[in-house]
């Protein structure tokens, strides 16, 4: 039996990243792009308040562009502060690069485990395929635990007697798709 779970954000997560104004390095999104035009040059830059002091700290999306060769569609998208936009370019690893920040997803991410509260544990073979689009770092036997509703301690028997296995490896953080199988 093969199912599906998929690890989703529930918000925004926390942009972690020396605030100019503090000591702090929380800053969260604001929403709002700024967008500058020079002549036939664009900058563009991604808004973020610290939270910490409320200082504002721009992160750079579009530098020195010529007009002609941004999409006109993400433009649009820039001028009308597109809420999407920012949660994908937050998660931009070039965007990620060019500013220096990683994100934070503590308490902005679930587990949906598509309407089925707990795995059918009384089936022999349960293979879960896990779906993680926004590449958030999770830790897979806590997520197993949670999604099967077995104790953690549990879990990690169950590993440790090869009766949870992947090609991924289960003991460590992971932040992309993952399948594993459950065996009783
Ligand atoms: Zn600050």
């Amino acid at each position: 039996m093969l199912k599906s779970w998929a690890v989703v954000p529930t918000c925004l997560p926390i942009i972690n990243r020396r605030c100019h104004g503090c000591a702090s390095q929380r800053l969260r999104a604001s929403g709002k792009f700024r967008v500058n035009a020079n002549h036939k040059l664009i900058d563009t830059w991604l808004l973020a308040l610290c939270t910490e002091c409320g200082e504002t700290a721009k992160l750079t999306v579009l530098e020195r562009m010529t007009v002609r060769t941004i999409p006109s569609e993400l433009l649009d998208r820039l001028h009308a502060n597109d809420p999407g936009l920012t949660a994908e370019l937050l998660q931009d690893p070039d965007v990620q690069h060019r500013n220096r920040f990683a994100l934070d997803w503590t308490g902005a991410w679930r587990l949906d485990t598509g309407g089925s509260d707990h795995l059918d544990l009384d089936l022999d073979v349960i293979e879960v395929e896990v779906r993680n689009a926004a590449r958030i770092p999770v830790r897979p036997a806590r997520l197993i635990a949670e999604g099967s509703g077995l104790p953690r301690a549990e879990v990690d028997r169950l590993i440790t007697e090869g009766k949870v296995v992947s090609a991924a490896r289960l003991s460590s953080r992971l932040s992309g798709d993952f399948t594993f199988t459950l065996k009783r």
